[in-house]
């Protein structure tokens, strides 16, 4: 890949308010906005926060829609549409991860409303202007200006209470767009630099938050680090790691955070073959080798190391390598059948990259 110094660079408007205890100010930022009947959004899993988070917000919380669902199904996204607008809302504050920070946007597409986002994961949907939904079965992309976010408050205590395996895996995740964002075709200078700022923190946060998961300064590194990763995702095109992790995940029915974990190793030892100066900074984070490096780094947090244990089996191999092949995103190195499937073989078994 050419290194010479040329590239065009589109900034995502979006307004970030990072630190811990920053969720008291969700109000002040709403007011300042002149929003005065938010619809809190949430997961069945996190309603009581989205309860408690509404509670605080006062006559500004219009109520709580805690239907968000992984993979933004469409039905989910008309009952919140009426919703919003049977309760008289005049803006979203999504408060978890990309399945609810999914259904916000989902919504923000339909009526172009002002979304305000609590992140409470690492997957870095928040800064972004892309929305995947799904609707019989069939996930579609799209992106907009109207998606991206408008307000993201990102308050490091909220990620306390992320499990250690999913902050393990959602931390892999982030790592994963940071490191294609390093090759990516329409990479610059800025994105270099928050994609391997954005991989350190993490690199140096994630053992910490798996000996102890309560360690607040650790915990923020974290989210600081999902933050750049994030940004990166939403700036630059992704290649070979992202459009499989889409395959499998739309194909098989795969976890979305888990699948990022697992195959970043092995795209990542298969595209350092073709794009080794770009990533040399990151491969000397985790001692020379990105690809081994990594897969060692995520053994020692105890992330899933197997697609087979995510329910992919060696017999869909043929199939899985196929479908990644179709309408492939750009990536440094060629994406031809026999490569992808040697690349997924020693994934869906859990081995080591070569
Ligand atoms: P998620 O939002 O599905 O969250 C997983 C579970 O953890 C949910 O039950 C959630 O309520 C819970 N949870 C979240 N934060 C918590 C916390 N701090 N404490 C306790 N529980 C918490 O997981 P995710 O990995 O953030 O998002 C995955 C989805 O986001 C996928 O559908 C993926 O496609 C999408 N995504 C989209 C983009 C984009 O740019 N469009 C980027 C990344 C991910």
């Amino acid at each position: 890949m050419s290194s010479s110094l040329a590239f065009a660079y589109d900034v995502n408007p979006a307004r970030i308010v990072f630190g811990p205890g920053s969720a008291a100010r969700l109000a002040d930022e709403l007011r300042a906005a002149g929003r005065q009947r938010a619809l809190v959004l949430t997961t069945p899993f996190q309603k009581d926060a989205g309860q408690a988070l509404a509670a605080g917000l006062g006559g500004l919380a219009a109520g709580v829609f805690a239907e968000a669902a992984m993979h933004t199904p469409v039905e989910v996204t008309e009952r919140a549409v009426a919703a919003f607008a049977s309760l008289g809302a005049d803006c979203t504050v999504a408060l978890g991860g990309g399945s609810t920070i999914g259904l916000g946007k989902a919504i923000a597409w339909r009526n172009d409303t002002m979304q305000f986002v609590v992140a409470t994961t690492y997957a870095g949907s928040e800064v972004t202007p892309i929305l995947g939904e799904t609707m019989d079965g069939v996930k579609t992309t799209v992106r907009s200006s109207k998606i991206l976010p408008e307000v993201v408050i990102y308050d490091p205590d909220l990620t306390l209470t992320l499990p250690v395996a999913m902050s393990v895996t959602s931390g892999l995740n982030a790592i994963a767009h940071a490191v294609e964002g390093l090759y990516a075709r329409d990479r610059n200078p800025i994105t270099g630099l928050m994609a391997l700022e954005g991989i350190r923190a993490l690199h140096s946060a994630l053992p910490v938050i798996v000996r102890a998961p309560q360690d607040a300064e650790a915990r923020g590194r974290a989210l600081y680090g999902s933050w750049l990763c994030g940004t990166v995702l939403g700036t630059v095109g992704m290649a070979l790691h992202h459009k499989l992790c889409h395959t499998l995940g739309g194909s098989f029915d795969m976890p979305h955070a888990e699948t990022h974990a697992v195959l970043i190793p092995h795209t990542a030892a298969y595209n350092q073959g073709f794009a080794r100066a770009e990533l040399a900074p990151a491969a000397a984070l985790f001692g020379g080798d990105l690809g081994a490096g990594l897969w060692d780094f995520a053994r020692s947090l105890g992330a899933p190391l197997a697609l087979r244990d995510l329910g992919l089996a060696e017999a869909d191999l043929d199939r899985a390598a196929d479908l990644a092949v179709k309408n492939p995103y750009w990536n440094p190195g060629p994406v031809e059948r026999g490569a992808i499937r040697d690349l997924l073989a020693p994934a869906v078994a859990g081995q080591r990259p070569a």
